[in-house]
Order: structure tokens, then C-alpha cells, then sequence
């Protein structure tokens, strides 16, 4: 596996991967890597592209200080991890190589970027945005892939394609979960081995509110179940748990008669913010 800390070196290793007709597949990603993460350069060597993962902490998504500073790094374990699942190339820049001078752009999502996520936090996607865009200039990938664990960043980023025009296909892959449900996740390695304990619950509830989906209770009578578990639990704070179409994350109430919807969870485990999703049918 190559690795590129530089845009310029990449630039030329790259074109000459497409010099050679061949297609390249992307998958951006912050580093502290698992079996999740893998998963979506696994799809990508599957379609039998040229695979390139980029590592980057990106800084203008984190809207609070202290979660950019205790984001975890585990560089070295990161690249035996890439280098073991056949990655192509890695691309490692530091921050001057992606934003040389401030990145003032302002994206506009509408109501994408206005609920959950967006709302919680407020500037991510538009820092999401920032930086895929700057990848995807310099990677020019065919084909990109992202984790339907981030449900909404995925709706954020096909936005950004179709508003920009990007050639680029976006590809959105399932939720890989530890053995207890838990989904895989970067902040997991944060959390005590009782709060580690205690987040199986999250998927827990989340299959509890597809059984009560599927037996057509009110949306209302759902949210309040979740909540009320999650009140018993002193170590939890919830965020958000909200049931929504999938098609456009439009918030559902018991007005709307709906097949299909996606739970959406995110809340605090200690002082560790998780999110995690199901589709509900
Ligand atoms: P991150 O490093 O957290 O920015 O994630 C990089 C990519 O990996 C994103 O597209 C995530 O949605 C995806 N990802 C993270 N966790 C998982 C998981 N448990 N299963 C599948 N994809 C994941």
C-alpha cells in the first residue's frame, strides 16, 4: 500500500492510475479505524476499483473543541489494518495540505441540515461538505463509499454530488455491529468498560421500536417507550430519538401513514456521544 501525506504526489500517482483506464474508489474516513471502516474499502476492492482510504481529523466538522482533541488516533494500528485488507493507496495530509487558506464556502442543505445531527450540531455538515468536497477534488474518485451509520451525512453528501454536480457515484453500505448489536464505532475504544456495558442498549431499543413499528403502535407512544428506558439509566443523556422517512429524514407523527421509517438514536453514554439507526418495515 502507497502513502501520500502530499496532494501533489498523489496527483501524479493517480493520474497515472487513470492514465491506465482504471477506476478509482474513495473512502474517507477520520482514523481509529475497525471492522466497519474496512468494510467499505472491502466494497470497494469487491467492485474491483483502484482503492484509496484517506485519513484526515477533519477540524472544521467538530463544532466543540474538546471532541476534536480527544478525537482518537491510531495511526500505526490504522495502517497495518489498511495494508491487511488489500487498500490500494492512503492519503494522510495534514491540515495546511487540505485547507491551505480558510475554507469560507456555506452550503446549503435546507432542511437536511436543519434537523437531528444538524440541529445537535450545529456547522457539521456544512464542515462534512467542506471536506469531502477538497477529497473528492483531488481523489476525483468514480465511485465513493460511505457507512449508513452516518444515515444523514450519506443524504448530506448525495446533496452535495447532485447540487455540485459531481461525477461520482455515491455508495452507501450497511451498519457493521459488534457481537452485542453495538455499532462499530471510533469513540467506542472511549468509553469505560461499564459505559461499554451499558451502550448495548442503544441497538436494543432500536430493535425494540421496529417490533413496536411493526405493530403499527403511534409514533408518540414509541418515542415515549425509548425515552422512558433511557431515563431509568443515570449513565445516559438522550439527544434525539426520532423516527423518520427514509427517503428525506421529514420528521414522522402519528399524522402520517407511512410503510417504511428509519430510527435515528444519538445520546450521551457517560460523556461519549453515540448515534446509531434502523430501518423500520
Ligand atoms: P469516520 O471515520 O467516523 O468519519 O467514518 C468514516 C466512514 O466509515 C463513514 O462513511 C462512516 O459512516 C463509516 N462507518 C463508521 N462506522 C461504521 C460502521 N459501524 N459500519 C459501517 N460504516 C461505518
Amino acid at each position: 500500500m502507497l502513502i501520500f501525506e502530499r496532494n501533489s504526489e498523489l496527483k501524479i500517482y493517480l493520474d497515472k492510475i487513470r492514465a491506465e483506464s482504471r477506476q478509482i474508489g474513495f473512502v474517507p474516513t477520520m482514523g481509529a479505524l475497525h471492522a466497519g471502516h474496512i468494510s467499505l474499502i472491502n466494497e470497494s476492492k469487491k467492485q474491483e476499483l483502484f482503492t484509496v482510504c484517506s485519513i484526515f481529523v477533519n477540524p472544521t466538522q467538530f463544532n466543540d473543541k474538546k471532541d476534536l482533541e480527544n478525537y482518537p488516533r491510531t495511526p500505526e494500528k490504522d495502517i497495518e489494518m489498511l495494508r491487511q485488507s488489500g487498500c490500494d493507496a492512503l492519503f494522510m495530509p495534514n491540515a495546511e495540505e487540505i485547507y491551505p487558506k480558510e475554507d469560507t464556502r456555506v452550503f446549503n442543505f435546507g432542511e437536511l441540515d436543519t434537523l437531528l445531527e444538524g440541529a445537535l450540531r450545529p456547522g457539521h455538515f456544512n464542515g462534512v461538505a467542506k471536506v469531502v468536497s477538497i477529497l473528492f477534488d483531488k481523489i476525483k474518485p468514480n465511485v465513493a463509499f460511505f457507512g449508513s451509520k452516518d444515515y444523514q451525512q450519506v443524504m448530506v453528501i448525495k446533496a452535495l454530488v447532485k447540487q455540485s454536480n459531481l461525477p461520482v457515484k455515491i455508495v452507501a453500505c450497511p451498519i457493521i455491529r459488534e457481537a452485542d448489536g453495538l455499532a462499530m464505532s471510533s469513540r467506542n475504544m472511549r468509553l469505560t468498560k461499564e459505559e461499554r456495558e451499558a451502550a448495548k442498549l442503544i441497538p436494543l431499543l432500536l430493535n425494540e421500536s421496529k417490533l413496536l413499528f411493526k405493530a403499527r403502535k403511534p409514533i408518540s407512544e414509541i418515542k415515549g417507550f425509548i425515552a422512558s428506558k433511557l431515563a431509568q439509566k443515570p449513565t445516559y443523556k438522550l439527544d434525539y430519538f426520532e423516527i423518520c422517512d427514509p427517503q428525506d429524514l421529514h420528521i414522522l407523527t402519528d399524522k402520517n401513514e407511512v410503510k417504511q421509517g428509519i430510527a435515528l438514536i444519538a445520546c450521551f453514554v457517560g460523556n461519549i456521544r453515540l448515534i446509531d439507526n434502523l430501518l423500520l418495515d
